[in-house]
């Protein structure tokens, strides 16, 4: 894609995350990185329902403004952190899922590997730590985990998921929620028991089959 198809692409995408109801208001953020030591990236204060492709804006790796009319938004810092963690990503994207935060709020995890297709995707889906949202603090807090998976849930703030392309971290941000409602409705129902070590094998196995290298967070190989 060109500079103007993902500029076109990160609105679309903006709108399908509104419509979806995994940002609310001006909440959440896409990136993509556009080559060494520049990002477009969506701008500070706009509904991800309402934005043009001139109003994205273009940062360097320090989060200063290189182009556009609007201001960078204060979560790039996130961005760059899983930029920095991993070079192999193209694009990120923080929402703010409403069942994925609802677990976090009730200290519910979502690394046991109970789901085929999402261990499949993710391994376990961490939580980094709480951090006081768009701080540097929160760039922070989510590095040692972004190193090592490509979606995490933020406590008590939302998710952030990484992909080659911004399709690819929108399907993941997509599958994120879909697994969080998944397991509210599950763990309301009553006990679930996590996959064992034979299916789990399996899922590693086909992984491996059908040449998936993205990492597994706590998931022995
Ligand atoms: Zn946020």
């Amino acid at each position: 894609m060109n500079e103007v198809e993902l500029r076109e692409s990160i609105c679309k995408l903006g709108v399908r995350l509104y419509e979806l109801g995994m940002v609310a208001a001006t909440d959440g953020n896409l990136s993509v990185r556009l080559g060494p030591d520049r990002y477009l990236c969506t701008p500070s204060g706009m509904s991800k329902a309402e934005m043009l492709p001139e109003d994205m804006i273009i940062a360097d790796g320090q989060g200063q403004l290189v182009a556009g009319e609007r201001k960078v938004t204060s979560e790039f810092f996130t961005h760059l952190a899983a930029y920095e963690e991993r070079p192999d990503v193209m694009a990120v994207i923080h929402a703010h899922p409403t069942y994925g935060i609802a677990l976090t709020l009730a200290g519910i995890s979502l690394e046991a590997p109970v789901l085929p297709e999402t261990v499949a995707m993710f391994g376990g889906i961490p939580t980094a730590p709480y951090a006081t949202p768009s701080s540097k603090e929160g760039a922070e807090a989510i590095r040692p985990y972004i190193r090592e998976c490509d979606g995490l849930l933020m406590d008590r703030h939302g998710a952030l998921t990484v992909g080659k392309t911004l399709m690819e971290a929108f399907m993941k941000m997509e599958k994120l929620e879909h697994a969080a409602q998944i397991c509210y409705l599950a763990y309301a129902l009553g006990k679930v028991a996590p996959l064992n070590s034979e299916q789990m094998r399996k899922i590693i196995q086909a992984r491996t089959e059908y040449g998936v290298s993205s990492p597994m967070y706590g998931v022995e190989r």
